[in-house]
């Protein structure tokens, strides 16, 4: 883990960030970002945002949004919105491999909520050799490494591979280009590592979902019972 001065700019509003643990955002910025607290009414399976809409819990579990009916994965959740401190957070991770202990606290809080409390390994979701070599590090590893050590689940950065470079032709696609360029490109080396166990994917962001489906789908193909997705932020797909 870096050390990082303090007080630091907010990479938010500019301001002072009061205190450490709030890493790369001040407690304004992060008072502004809207976080899930379980307590909302979601996609059971995706995760995506139904505003308006109050159910008893029961009820909630049978909530599909059907956008989310071809994609593989298990369930998705997020600790909130693409937006203020959780934006920052997700493009700082880019490019220091820290989290705030603020963002720890909240991941792990992510992680205990149902269904995801029934995972029994963590795999983050790889990058290519190439682009983790540019980078020095794969930020979704930061993020599992972090969780491991919390939740006391097995880290297991050998199983899941990307043997093909191709994330980085994706930012200018559509959403359908995006699921074309990631389809295939995941690969299971050590699949009785995997067998019956429930497996928490982790990214940083979760957009269209075309990344951690297409790792899902190669995982639940080698004999993973389920695949629970989990990432900081959700952004508009
Ligand atoms: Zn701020
Ligand atoms: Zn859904």
């Amino acid at each position: 883990m870096l050390t990082v001065a303090y007080p630091q700019a907010c990479l938010v509003c500019g301001g002072s960030v009061e205190e450490r643990r709030f890493g790369i955002a001040c407690r304004s910025c992060w008072e502004k970002t809207r976080i899930f607290t379980g307590a909302e009414t979601i996609c059971w399976k995706c995760g995506a945002h139904s505003p308006g809409i109050d159910l008893p819990a029961e009820v909630r579990k049978q909530i599909r949004c059907r956008r989310c009916d071809s994609q593989s994965f298990t369930a998705a959740r997020a600790v909130g919105f693409y937006e203020n401190a959780l934006r920052a957070s997700v493009l700082s991770l880019k490019r220091q491999p820290h989290l705030s202990s603020h963002l720890n606290n909240l991941l792990v809080n992510a992680a205990r909520r149902e269904p995801l409390n029934k995972a029994t390994r963590i795999i983050p979701v790889p990058l290519h050799e190439n682009r983790q070599h540019e980078r020095g590090f794969n930020q979704a590893s930061v993020i599992a490494e972090a969780l491991s050590k919390e939740l006391q689940l097995p880290l297991d950065q050998a199983t899941l591979l990307r043997p093909r470079a191709s994330e980085k032709y994706r930012a200018g696609l559509d959403p359908k280009g995006r699921r074309d360029t990631v389809a295939g490109a995941f690969e299971v080396r050590y699949p009785k590592l995997i067998e019956g166990e429930s497996v928490l994917l982790v990214d940083d962001v979760f957009t269209t979902g075309a990344t951690v489906n297409s790792c899902a789908e190669a995982l639940l193909a080698s004999g993973a019972g389920d695949v629970f997705v989990l990432t900081i932020a959700r952004g508009k797909s």
